[in-house]
């Protein structure tokens, strides 16, 4: 049997090998490697892809969400909404440019932002809302986007997760993960959905005056040439990843269902184990399965981790300390006990393998790997 990966970037590669070689090739050909043809072709395609009118390709998804930030004009002392149950960085962004970040709890099976905790939240210094599409699947957008036009707040999508998934609204309209709020920030990161060899990120928008403003902002406030209207900064999607991205965006949707499949696998197989709880998914369509995220109940997680790493199965828990306990956020406006749900996700979830490679051999190799210590 292959060995197994947490994400298997080396098989992925040996199948797209010859055509991300000669694109890589021919950027140095070309000698074009900051901006130039392959930068904006990529994005073009990407706006195709997801049907949006402008994407801006960027350094890195993190600043993906400053820029959004500072492109919509967001100034210290505001205040911005965002789940308490993800990544660092949406916080991480906030805290850099003096905004308050105001942290809510998740829904306790799908694990993300709860509506109705955005809306306990919001005060008068409130301006914007940043849902995350954790682990692959969206956020309840439309509740959120009524909230946000109720109070009139902008909405930043952090896609970092979820590129590719579709939402459903209610009267039967379907959007891709991104393009529903003001501005959507996904990450390039090599383990994303989409990732290149490298770091990278982009911002989508259907507004064209924010997207000039968004381009103003990662070219150092520049839009004349050395005239600078405004403090930016530089963040820049490089030629060689774009490249990258060219050649698995046309990949994009084999893969979702290559994740798909591996996640139906995994939930056939544990679906009568009252032990391990399996995601919930709203849609079938909604899920990119950038995690397989179980929730253990009355099993020792460090126990099976540890049964898990002898049999050379990796595994990890996404995330092990809700925000509002980590050092460099610790605030006085919160408590241990204030976030009971985010809490309890922290000491009860458990992240599987998930990639675009696997073979029905692996698969129940780890399916047999985590029954058998859940049942002995
Ligand atoms: C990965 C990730 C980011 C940051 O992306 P980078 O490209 O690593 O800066 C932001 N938000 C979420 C939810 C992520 O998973």
């Amino acid at each position: 049997m292959r060995p197994i990966r947490m994400v298997d970037l080396q098989g992925q590669y040996q199948e797209i090998k010859q055509d991300v070689d000669q694109v890589i090739q021919q950027v140095i050909d070309e000698t074009s490697f900051v901006k130039g043809p392959m930068v904006s072709g990529f994005e073009r395609d990407l706006e195709k892809y997801l049907g949006v009118k402008h994407v801006i390709g960027c350094a890195n998804g993190t600043d993906a969400l400053q820029v959004a930030m500072m492109a919509l004009g967001l100034k210290p002392g505001d205040e911005v909404i965002t789940s308490n149950f993800t990544f660092v960085a949406t916080v991480e962004v906030i805290a850099l440019l003096g905004l308050t970040p105001v942290l809510v709890d998740v829904d306790p099976d799908t694990f993300n932002i709860d509506p109705a905790a955005i809306e306990r939240s919001i005060t008068d210094k409130t301006k914007a809302i940043v849902p995350v599409h954790i682990f692959g699947q969206c956020a309840p957008m439309e509740e959120i986007l009524e909230i946000a036009k109720k109070h009139n707040l902008f909405v930043i999508e952090d896609n970092a997760q979820a590129i590719g998934a579709d939402y459903t609204f209610s009267n039967g309209h379907v959007a891709k993960a991104g393009t529903m709020g003001d501005i959507g920030c996904t990450s390039f990161f090599p383990s994303k959905n989409l990732g290149c060899y490298g770091d990278g990120g982009a911002l989508f928008t259907n507004d064209s005056e924010l997207s000039e403003k968004i381009g103003i902002v990662v070219n150092h406030g520049m839009k004349v040439r050395y005239y600078h209207d405004e403090v930016g900064v530089n963040s820049r999607l490089d030629s060689i990843q774009a490249a990258v991205l060219k050649v698995k965006l046309a990949k994009l949707d084999e893969y979702c269902d290559k994740r798909r499949y591996a996640a139906e696998y995994y939930t056939k197989a544990f679906q009568l184990c009252r032990k391990l709880q399996t995601p919930k998914q709203e849609s079938l369509t909604s899920h990119v399965f950038h995690q397989y995220t179980l929730r253990l109940h009355d099993v020792d997680r460090d126990g099976l981790m540890k049964h898990l790493a002898e049999k050379n199965i990796p595994c990890a828990v996404y995330y092990p300390v809700p925000l509002h306990m980590q050092k460099a956020y610790q605030d006085p406006r919160y408590n241990e006990g204030d976030f009971p749900v985010t809490e309890m996700l922290s000491k009860e979830v458990l992240s599987l393998p998930m990639h675009t490679e696997f073979d029905d051999e692996q698969l129940a190799y780890i399916t047999d790997a985590v029954l058998e210590f859940v049942n002995q």
